[in-house]
């Protein structure tokens, strides 16, 4: 019997790192390092981030993509993704990682601690009285894998938490809305807005002049999905006047941010370099080969998804 093989394609990950933490689950998968591809009819699996357009033709046996990551967008709109399942990551770490980012920086507008790191540069002894977390409105936009435990983790740390997506949400402690005739009022109502929405048509540009201006004066953004979803150029001029308060963001319209984009100098801006949330090979390439077990027996891949609609 011909062994299996997976193609691993990542200008980003080790591929190293996930061959052994790949072989370790399943030891009779040949795992191949593009662009050391060998015959592409042999390749059955592929695990990719951000592969470039026409990457896929040519691979006629593949039998499963899975995308090296939660955010799908790279494989959205292009014609060359073979009719096979496409899966992507999302495993417990992933998840951890990302609602500790969004509780830090929910929490960090909370207790004030950019006016205290701004009055400390002054050797001032600046008081504010904190407010009770319960008083403070958090907006979650995208309620998926990571937003949903995001809203949570917020909900259970005390805040007063809305969340917003597609379709209509259960989640305990979480105020859920959905559909876009209920985003405009959901922006006006929140004072901290998380984005966590996936990066599709329908969400380019979401955030746009217009729906900034609906926020609360001083409202606060954190962007930890994509950087085109909110209108950069608009955010900017909100935080410019200071009708938006202050902006926690973790991606960018152009990645990695240009050394002298006008983001890097504001005060009222927090840059971290797309880290969010990661994935950790030996965490992840245990989903990864079950989906490969569960697509030998002909079921569905785990994490399944799909870029003809969006994500
Ligand atoms: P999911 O695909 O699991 O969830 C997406 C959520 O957004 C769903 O709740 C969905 O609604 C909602 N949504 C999608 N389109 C719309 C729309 N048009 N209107 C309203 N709601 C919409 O994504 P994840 O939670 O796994 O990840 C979110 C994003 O985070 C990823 O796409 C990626 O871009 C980003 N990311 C960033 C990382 C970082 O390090 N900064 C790391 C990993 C991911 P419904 O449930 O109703 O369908």
């Amino acid at each position: 019997m011909m062994r299996d093989t997976l193609l691993f394609y990542s200008a980003f990950d080790d591929p190293i790192a996930w061959r052994s933490a790949l072989q370790a689950e399943l030891p009779d998968l040949d795992v191949r390092i593009h662009p050391d591809i060998g015959d592409p009819e042999a390749v059955n699996y592929a695990l990719v981030w951000k592969p470039p357009q026409g990457f896929f033709a040519g691979f006629r046996n593949l039998k499963l993509v899975t995308n090296l990551g939660a955010g799908i967008d790279s494989l959205v709109g292009r014609d060359d993704l073979p009719p096979v399942p496409i899966s992507r990551l999302s495993d417990p770490g992933m998840v951890a990682l990302m609602a500790s980012y969004v509780l830090f920086a929910v929490i960090r507008y909370a207790r004030d601690i950019p006016a205290f790191e701004q009055a400390q540069r002054r050797h001032e002894w600046r008081y504010i009285h904190p407010r009770a977390l319960s008083a403070v409105k958090v907006g979650v936009l995208g309620l998926g894998e990571l937003g949903a435990p995001a809203a949570l983790a917020l909900a259970r740390a005390g805040f007063d938490v809305r969340g917003w997506a597609r379709s209509p949400k259960d989640l305990p402690g979480v105020a859920c809305v959905s559909g876009r005739a209920a985003l405009d009022g959901f922006l006006a109502d929140n004072e901290i807005i998380v984005v966590m929405l996936p990066l599709t048509p329908e969400t380019d540009g979401l955030l746009g002049a217009r729906e900034l201006a609906l926020l609360p004066a001083g409202a606060k953004l954190i962007n930890v999905s994509r950087g085109a979803v909110v209108d950069e150029t608009a955010m900017i001029d909100g935080l410019r006047s200071g009708r938006l308060g202050g902006a926690t963001l973790d991606v960018f319209a152009v990645e990695p941010l240009p050394r002298d984009h006008v983001l890097w100098g504001m005060e009222n801006v927090l840059i971290t370099p797309h880290l969010a949330s990661i994935t950790v090979p030996e965490a992840a390439a245990r989903d990864v080969a079950e989906s490969i077990r569960r697509v030998r027996v002909g079921q569905p891949p785990l994490h399944r998804t799909d870029p003809a609609r969006g994500y």
